[in-house]
């Protein structure tokens, strides 16, 4: 995410909106200002806030506007220096929202798949958008000390997996960089949050900071399309599962739940047992 925001700061900075377009009708989740409002804005910063991407706007009214997407799993952004001129309509296809600078470059917002998750919000105060306001401390900012990961850790009678993930305790590790930072810590995802002694917690500490790192300098400079194929390729175990561990070469193995599943490898974390996956006990029974 911090890649895609430094690519979008280089490409959109100092660009003047024209119009905004909406294919996917649930994408949008605010209605106060109104998209029209973005007409003639001129995109000053693009940051990022856990996994939300924030293009900062001064509207000609003089007041700042907020355009906040949260590309959830199968969302991407896709930049073009020169947009269809036809307008974006509603359809079938992945194309969830659309914004066309007045010198006809842009990015479309598209999201594969049929769980519509993507989200757009319109803002005059990035707070305002939920998730944000509750999101938990960015892992490479500099006060994320370990002491500041022990106090997020203990009492949490959790799976460090989950806990990892939780946008609201950590922002911006997500499903696929915990798997990542939990196999190259040698850690299995289901040990309990509250049972890390203090040297675990500053060697995930170090791990958490050295793949987060890691991962933004590989992507750092590749544009947004670029991006996806290079997130993958860096990948050890997640998404992974069949194939062999690149540290050790056992089989990565995976757990899969209602909506997600992780990756991990037996012998680099949970001393060769694999963990139960009850989807596919049940299965099995
Ligand atoms: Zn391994």
């Amino acid at each position: 995410m911090q890649s895609l925001a430094a690519d979008l700061r280089q490409r959109a900075g100092g660009r003047v909106i024209d119009r905004a377009e909406i294919a996917e009708f649930s994408v949008l989740k605010t209605y106060d200002p109104p998209l029209a409002a973005l007409v003639g804005a001129v995109v000053g910063d693009v940051t990022r806030y856990g996994k939300f991407l924030d293009l900062v706007t001064a509207a000609p009214d003089g007041g700042t506007l907020h355009l906040v997407t949260h590309l959830a799993r199968a969302g991407w952004l896709r930049w073009r220096d020169e947009m269809p001129a036809s307008p974006a309509r509603p359809g079938k296809g992945p194309l969830a929202f659309r914004l066309v600078f007045a010198d006809g470059a842009g990015f479309d917002l598209t999201e594969a798949g049929t769980r519509k998750r993507l989200a757009v919000y319109l803002v005059r105060d990035p707070a305002d958008v939920p998730g944000i306001a509750s999101l938990g401390p960015d892992p490479l900012a500099p006060d994320f000390t370990p002491e500041v990961l022990g106090g997020l850790l203990a009492g949490r009678r959790t799976q460090i997996k989950g806990v990892l993930r939780d946008q609201k305790i950590i922002a911006g590790i997500g499903n696929a960089y915990s798997d990542e930072v939990l196999h190259a810590a040698r850690m299995s995802p289901f040990r309990l949050a509250s049972s890390l002694t203090e040297a675990d917690v500053a060697a995930l500490h170090a791990v958490i900071v050295s793949t987060l790192t890691s991962a933004i300098e590989r992507s750092s400079g590749l544009a947004a399309a670029d991006l996806k194929a290079e997130k993958k390729s860096g990948l050890a175990v997640h998404g992974r599962a069949g194939e062999k561990c690149p540290v050790c070469g056992d089989v990565i193995r995976e757990v899969s739940f209602a909506d997600s599943a992780l990756q991990y490898c037996p012998t680099c974390q949970t001393g060769g047992k694999p963990l139960a996956d009850r989807r596919l006990s049940r299965l099995l029974k």
